[in-house]
């Protein structure tokens, strides 16, 4: 059963009148999606290589989501945290058992998960007596969220600027360089944060080595180490979460994006050793971990966790990167990633390839400047990387005449 279809005219007028403009969207409106492909009001098909940012794992119309949906919204939608439910519970204890972590916290976006990471930490150090260990230690190129504590820790000028003071203690590092981390971690720092690869700031893997000794130089100095894993996790670097190839676990990860398969969820999974710093009534929230929004984070975590899905995202994250790198195009000059987080970094902006790619059935976007950022449904398969390839192929001749 689907709603009629407004005209598309007047929907883009009354966005252009009535919400606030912090967004350049696309020049069509979108009505429903099938897979891994988006539908406009006028019919036009796109293959959606950005899946609502890495939020969309499953793609569009899964019917296992759609029932979930429909049953739990049956149940119960809402109830405040005042009161058990199970799916929540459920939910806790299906990431612990498949995580480092002991408990789990859970909230409504990315940046509130931040938020509370950051909160946690201070109280660790509050709670041992430490009233200077304040510091969160952050890296160039990171996103993070913009909140005033997130922002604090998203080191971009356009971002920051017209909005300070923001939260005190942020301190920058350089990505990928232990001696820079080094010279910011001391006995003040509370936690250290970092993407294991970073989303916004144009697909960086963080090396091993470098997660290693951020691992080392934490528990030095008694600092927590934090994994941003919004993006990077459940599943979208083939590997449930994207720290794994590295060995290193972490005090905290942070989780949202995909993990209620574009329903709003946040989480933050910690140790015990961490957890046990919070009591009642120290941190909370209204909305957070509700029985609709976790019953569906349970069927996406169940399925995303699979082997063989994982295997899956491996190997057409595997081929996309194959094929992106035979591309002739004297444009290109690096395509890097890990699974179905792939960046194509250009040598000219890709803001013209991205409006092309409207025109010509593709759904693309950047991270920052000069990279295209392919984070797709998970369930993408290699024949759409075929028709991507095809397509981009002509769309890169055609930019550079
Ligand atoms: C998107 C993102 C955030 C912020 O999440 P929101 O849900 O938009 O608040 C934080 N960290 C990373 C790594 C992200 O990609």
């Amino acid at each position: 059963m689907t709603a009629p279809i407004p005209p598309t005219d007047p929907i883009m007028q009354y966005e252009a009148d009535h919400v606030v403009q912090t967004y350049k969207r696309a020049p069509f409106v979108l009505s429903h999606g099938a897979g891994v492909t988006l539908y406009d009001t006028e019919g036009n098909a796109y293959l959606d290589w950005v899946a609502g940012i890495a939020v969309n794992a499953l793609g569009y119309g899964d019917p296992e989501l759609t029932e979930t949906i429909q049953n739990a919204a049956a149940g119960l939608i809402h109830v405040s945290n005042l009161y058990h439910t199970a799916p929540q519970a459920v939910l806790a204890k299906n990431l612990c058992e498949r995580s480092f972590a002991d408990r789990v916290f859970f909230c409504n976006s990315g940046t509130e998960a931040v938020e509370g990471a950051i909160k946690f930490a201070r109280k660790v150090a509050y709670e041992n007596g430490r009233v200077n260990k304040t510091e969160i230690v952050t890296f160039t190129n990171a996103f993070h969220g913009r909140s005033m504590g997130a922002l604090a820790l998203t080191p971009r000028d356009k971002y920051q600027k017209p909005f300070k003071p923001l939260m005190p203690g942020a301190k920058l590092a350089e990505y990928n360089n232990l001696e820079s981390a080094r010279a910011a971690i001391d006995q003040n720092t509370a936690a250290v944060i970092i993407e294991p690869v970073q989303g916004e700031g144009g697909i960086h893997p963080a090396t091993t080595e470098f997660l290693r000794g951020l691992r080392e130089l934490c528990d030095q100095h008694e600092a927590l180490l934090i994994f941003d894993e919004i993006q990077c996790g459940v599943g979208r670097t083939g590997t449930l979460w994207a720290h794994e190839f590295s060995g290193v676990t972490p005090d905290i990860m942070t989780l949202a994006k995909p993990l209620a398969g574009g329903l709003p969820i946040g989480a933050i999974l910690l140790t015990e050793a961490v957890a046990s710093a919070m009591h009642p009534g120290e941190h909370g929230t209204t909305f957070a971990g509700g029985p609709l929004v976790t019953s569906v984070a349970n069927v996406v975590l169940d399925r995303i966790s699979q082997p063989a899905f994982l295997a899956h995202v491996r190997e057409v994250g595997d081929y996309l990167v194959e094929r992106l790198s035979e591309i002739n195009s004297p444009l290109i000059k690096d395509v890097r990633g890990r699974g179905l987080m792939v960046g194509l970094e250009l040598t000219v902006e890709v803001a013209p390839l991205v409006e092309a790619g409207y025109q010509n059935g593709l759904i693309l976007v950047n991270a920052g400047t000069h990279v295209l950022r392919f984070v797709p449904p998970l369930i993408v398969e290699k024949g759409h990387v075929d028709t991507l390839v095809e397509k981009l192929t002509a769309l890169l001749a055609a930019y550079e005449e």
